[in-house]
């Protein structure tokens, strides 16, 4: 049944989609569950961000058992063969069955969140406290608070987490709330076929009848006029209805290229809040609640070692945990700082060789629109004096060289004037939400 899956997926998606995702995915079914195994951890996240939901779905319309889970994992087929022997495939095309579109009718009542992505899971940090608040008075208050909540930030940091958080917390407030979540991929292509299926009136009385609807990741709505549009007056029409929106996207609205302005300028008529990356404690405050999810016991001199070389993002923080975890499990050998280095060795290994103190000039003057001779030059109005002392303390963040290295590569600078700069980059970031900002885009930006 899994070729039939395959089959009405390809009907639903572009073939560049349905190619670069769907196609790598390997299926083996067992007697409970369909594993689904991805060639690396992208594609699984990928396709079981947003598809998950739609393969179960269709796994429940085409198999002879029903409902069965679907699990995502990284590898090949052959690994789980082992240990978990499949039973008898689909013998081959079975009779005439309802038609397509009966049979795979998508069940809109069936909530799509994910459980554990709760307030409780969700460790509070400076970086997402904004977000965490206004995320928590939606969930108390929902189509009350701030309608649209508009969360956006880098990948990886928690937007979707929080997203779902307040859909549960809705949901544990009113078992009967109509809350749905997608992600805008999904939106576009159901709205796509309820046109070609006549559906489409169908469609809008459904999203229009919701309690709270979670889109996920709209900058995938750039440039597709017609779901704007649908999208553009099912927006309206909740917010009337003081039905709660919440709305996630990797950039400022703003900055999404090929979106109506009608539509980023709605978005800023509830809230907009960024997620930032993580401050250090909070990476290593997470890495500990996540440790102690697991039930593994996590020294706290190895958070702190993984948490300061893993700056990027928590999916990152994550992976690296578990991979230490998984690592120590295997060898049977105790968790140490030494232990962690070796098993994080490649990844390490490619973070120090892609930060260099060249490379962090070139992105901070791109990133500043001047020159990287500025950063270097005796110029000291401030336009280029600020730009550069962000550039000096990036430097002594993201590299291991010493202070009068830095101050070398910097046009000959004193070891004191590097010094210098990183306090004053420090005290400013806490005075200014503008160099925050910046800071941490760049940071971003060298390290992702
Ligand atoms: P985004 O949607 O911003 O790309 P996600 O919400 O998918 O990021 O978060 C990535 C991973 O990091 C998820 O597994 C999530 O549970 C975890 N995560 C993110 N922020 C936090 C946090 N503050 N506390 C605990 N886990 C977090
Ligand atoms: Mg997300």
């Amino acid at each position: 049944f899994w070729q039939k899956c395959l089959d009405a997926l390809e009907h639903e998606l572009s073939p560049q989609q349905f190619n670069t995702w769907i196609r790598p995915l390997q299926a083996e079914v067992s007697e409970d569950r369909v594993y689904l195994f991805a060639p690396n951890r992208f594609v699984m996240d990928w396709v079981a961000e947003r598809f998950q939901d739609r393969i179960e779905e269709l796994v429940a319309a085409y198999s002879d058992t029903g409902t069965l889970p679907v699990t995502f994992e990284v590898g090949s087929r052959a690994q789980v063969a082992k240990s978990a022997p499949a039973v008898a495939r689909d013998p081959g095309v079975s009779g005439e069955g309802p038609s397509l579109v009966e049979r795979t009718k998508p069940d809109y009542r069936r909530s799509k969140l994910q459980h554990n992505y709760t307030f409780q899971t969700f460790v509070e940090g400076k970086s997402n406290q904004l977000g965490r608040a206004a995320s928590m008075q939606v969930a108390e208050n929902p189509g009350e608070a701030y309608n649209p909540l508009f969360l956006y930030g880098g990948v990886g940091l928690g937007k979707t987490h929080l997203m779902h958080a307040v859909g549960n917390e809705i949901l544990r407030n009113r078992p009967d709330a109509k809350v749905l979540y997608l992600h805008s991929e999904r939106f576009v292509a159901d709205m796509v076929k309820a046109l070609q299926q006549n559906a489409i009136n169908e469609f809008k009385r459904f999203y229009r009848s919701l309690d709270a609807l979670l889109i996920d990741d709209i900058q995938f709505f750039a440039g597709k006029e017609r779901s704007q549009e649908e999208f553009f007056h099912t927006f309206n029409a909740l917010l009337e209805g003081q039905q709660q929106v919440i709305l996630t996207c990797d950039r400022y609205p703003k900055e999404v290229n090929g979106l109506e302005e009608r539509l980023k300028s709605r978005f800023g008529w509830g809230l907009t809040v960024a997620i930032q990356p993580p401050e250090l404690e909070t990476r290593v405050a997470i890495l500990n609640s996540k440790a102690l999810q697991t039930g593994v016991e996590l020294p706290s001199e190895v958070a702190f070692f993984i948490a300061k070389r893993i700056r990027s993002n928590i999916r990152e923080l994550e992976g690296a945990l578990r991979r230490v975890v998984a690592n120590s499990h295997f060898t049977g050998r105790p968790i140490t700082v030494d232990f962690a280095k070796e098993a994080l060795h490649d990844l390490l290994a490619l973070q120090a060789k892609l930060v260099t103190i060249e490379n962090i000039q070139k992105t901070v003057a791109e990133y500043y629109k001047i020159r990287v001779a500025d950063l270097l030059s005796k110029r000291r109005n401030r336009s280029i004096a600020r730009p550069r002392q962000v550039a000096m303390s990036l430097a002594k963040e993201l590299t291991n060289h010493s202070l009068p290295e830095i101050g070398d590569a910097f046009g000959g600078r004193d070891h004191t004037t590097v010094l210098h700069a990183c306090k004053k980059v420090a005290s400013l970031k806490e005075e200014d939400q503008r160099i925050a900002e910046d800071y941490a885009n760049l940071l971003r930006i060298l390290t992702t």
